[in-house]
């Protein structure tokens, strides 16, 4: 009998739920299509029926159920175990979600930033499961971010550690809805490709993606990212932005940690051979910490390009790479928690009877 968890991904548009054992299978995985304009107590009543469901089902199958992961998008207080500010969850802020759910189900409840659990996951069974420090980026709508060191996020005084998406990119860039200008979030976001995309059409110096934005109703980054591809120069131009952003950032990252990896996730990571060429000449330029670390270019390719072989630690050096995962990194980073909960634990139970 293999103990599980449950892990949950909260996500403005739908609702993941995963039944995941303690080696990372996945038992079963719900997608809900709950929408959270719905209301919270609708979201949280379907949440708990559906993770009630799977628990029920594994702990006569599997086992013992160590505990409820939940990811989700915006600012959590750990030790209340509140949500502080989420723009993509309104009406959720300064409400007990942590303890509400705990009562309906029974189980011990771990709430996190979802970005935080993306991180988590990708560092037990992605990209960076070979090292026990390293941060990830998530690409998304907005741009998340978590920092794992020792093999645990690192979470500040408060939990609100890890907001990588809101690191200044330029101090002279476009507004944040953080209150900042210049963010990360404004360069290397879906949204900001998307914007970036329109402001170039704006200007009169990117005919075929005016044409493109007319033809297409749901014209996105996506869009973008294909005719970036086809060749198409003003569209390679925004991924150059992209990669030059993350790239500052980047450079900040490693000269504050030197940690051995630092993963690019979240949907516009697909868009890695767009952005990365000038990701990594950014890097190169501004970190003299990469330069000092930067892995040997090897027959399968340079730089953070080549984790996924041989490139793997024999020389200890910085890589910067995608994320392996996917749309299950912050579900599997979920599940995850309460087992790591349950790790910290236990030595301090066996202190306490001995
Ligand atoms: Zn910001």
């Amino acid at each position: 009998m293999i103990p599980f968890a449950i892990g949950v991904d909260l996500g403005g548009t739908n609702l993941r739920i995963a039944a995941v054992d303690t080696n990372g299978k996945i038992l079963e995985k719900i997608t809900l299509g709950t929408e959270v304009t719905r209301g919270r107590d609708k979201v949280i009543f379907e949440m708990c029926s559906a993770i009630q469901g799977l628990a029920t089902k594994y702990r006569s199958s599997t086992g013992h159920l160590s505990g409820i992961g939940i990811g989700v998008p915006g600012i959590i207080e750990m030790q209340t175990g509140m949500v502080r500010e989420s723009p993509n969850l309104p009406g959720w802020q300064d409400y007990p979600v942590r303890q509400e759910i705990e009562q309906r189900l029974g189980t011990h409840v771990v709430l996190e930033n979802d970005a935080n659990a993306a991180a988590l996951g990708e560092k037990w069974l992605g990209a960076a499961s070979n090292v026990d420090d390293m941060c990830m980026i998530t690409l998304g709508t907005g741009v998340g971010g978590g920092i794992v060191l020792q093999s645990r996020i690192w979470h500040g005084m408060t939990g609100m550690a890890g907001e990588l998406g809101h690191i200044t990119a330029d101090p002279n860039g476009p507004p944040c809805g953080c209150g900042n200008h210049g963010c990360l979030e404004q360069y290397a976001s879906a949204t900001a490709v998307k914007r970036m995309a329109v402001e170039a059409v704006a200007m009169g110096t990117a005919p075929e993606l005016a044409r493109a934005m007319n033809e297409e109703p749901e014209f996105s980054s996506k869009v973008v990212y294909q005719m970036a591809v086809q060749g198409d120069e003003p569209a390679q131009q925004i991924f150059v932005q992209v990669g030059r952003a993350l790239g500052a950032v980047i450079a900040d990252l490693i000269n504050v940690f030197n940690l051995p990896m630092y993963v690019v996730g979240g949907g516009v990571s697909h868009a890695w051979d767009a952005f990365a060429p000038a990701l990594l000449e950014e890097v190169r330029k501004n970190s003299f910490v990469y330069r000092a670390t930067a892995p040997v270019p090897s027959a399968h390719g340079v730089q953070g390009a080549a984790i996924h072989d041989d490139a793997l630690p024999v020389r200890r050096s910085t890589i910067i790479t995608r994320a392996l995962l996917g749309g299950d990194a912050g579900l599997l980073g979920a599940a995850r928690l309460p087992m790591i909960a349950q790790e910290v634990k236990l030595p301090e139970q066996e202190l306490k009877r001995a």
